[in-house]
């Protein structure tokens, strides 16, 4: 395994930002995970996952820390199950199945980062969420160095969340994922139309990491608020009634506001973009302007989706 030093994250992330970490290891088995976590008990330094970058912003100053790679990249695929490295790309695993006939992802077309990333925050769009294909996950706890195999019940999956976004020390390995036999060509279909929605749909011409802000419970705003929603027909299932933060960014006529080289897209309100060579900073300046202009005109806070290292 390689070691590298003060390697510059920004590459490694979809928003192309963020400074270096003090040490960058891939790794690809677990004598390399074992050998991470004795470095970071010798020099006294944090850990932390990377996957395929797509919903961090790492700041400019970078992570004095070990930042790893998890490399475990396979697809297994069994009668009604597929076995996948927590490093393997999601939208290899959804081609893959959805070529073979097989059921179960092909709401995730398009979605961007690796299975261990979408575990962790229990990814979903298009009224499907990684939780739904989840037969067990295999994780490491990286301070002990335990292994676990996770049942779905004790991977606690809620909306955006797990047990292992709850508790970080544990890095997911890989995992069992459903996937039953069904109509290639519509499989096909469905998850080629989830792509262009997206292409259509999403600012993929600027670095982002996706949406920026969860979508807010309808439970939690007030009547008037409600009541807007309600009229505008915006409220969605996902997977319980919300208010999409899109919409409340742009009721706050917030498109396309820039700070530094930061905005807010045009195209969706809810991706902060690095729109012209943004800095980390940028992007928080301007989620914290939209958090503050939305809170001051609907009440409501917006909690991050996206993870800030
Ligand atoms: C254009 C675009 C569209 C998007 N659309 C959606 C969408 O529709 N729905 C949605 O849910 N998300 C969406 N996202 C966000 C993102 O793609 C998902 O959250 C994705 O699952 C993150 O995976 P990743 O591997 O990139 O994780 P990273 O960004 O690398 O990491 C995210 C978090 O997961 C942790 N992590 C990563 N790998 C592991 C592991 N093996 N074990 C434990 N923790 C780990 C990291 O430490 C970090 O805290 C979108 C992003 C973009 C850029």
């Amino acid at each position: 395994m390689i070691v590298e030093e003060k390697r510059v994250l920004a590459p490694l992330t979809t928003f192309k930002i963020g400074g270096p970490a003090t040490f960058f290891a891939q790794v690809k088995n677990f004598t390399d995970l074992e050998e991470v976590q004795k470095l970071g008990k010798a020099q006294g330094l944090p850990l932390f996952v990377l996957g395929g970058g797509s919903n961090v912003l790492i700041r400019d100053g970078g992570f004095q820390g070990i930042v790893l790679k998890p490399d475990f990249d396979f697809i297994e695929v069994y009668d009604n199950e597929v076995h996948v490295g927590a490093g393997t790309i999601i939208a290899h695993v959804v081609f893959q199945t959805v070529s073979l006939g097989l059921m179960g992802l092909e709401w995730a077309g398009g979605l961007p980062g690796t299975v261990g990333g979408a575990i962790r925050g229990n990814a979903g769009c298009f009224g499907g969420e990684i939780k739904d294909s989840v037969l067990s996950v295999e994780a490491c706890d990286m301070q002990t160095g335990q292994f676990k195999n996770f049942t779905p019940e004790e991977c606690n999956f809620s909306y955006r969340m797990s047990f292992f976004k709850k508790n970080p020390q544990w890095l997911v390995v890989q995992a069992k994922l459903r996937a039953t036999k069904g109509n290639k060509d519509e499989l096909m279909e469905n998850m080629q139309s989830h792509i262009a929605f997206r292409k259509e749909h999403h600012p993929l011409e600027y670095p982002n990491a996706g949406s920026t802000f969860k979508n807010v419970p309808l439970a939690s705003v007030s009547e008037k608020v409600k009541q807007l929603a309600q009229e505008q027909g915006v409220v969605k299932t996902d997977p319980f009634p919300v208010i999409p933060s899109a919409f409340l960014i742009d009721q706050c006529n917030l498109k396309d506001k820039e700070i530094g080289g930061a905005a807010v897209s045009v195209k969706h309100p809810n991706f902060m973009i690095n729109k012209n060579h943004a800095t980390a900073q940028d992007i928080l300046d301007l989620i914290a302007y939209v958090k503050d202009t939305v809170h001051k005109k609907f009440e409501v806070i917006l909690e991050e989706e996206i993870f800030i290292l």
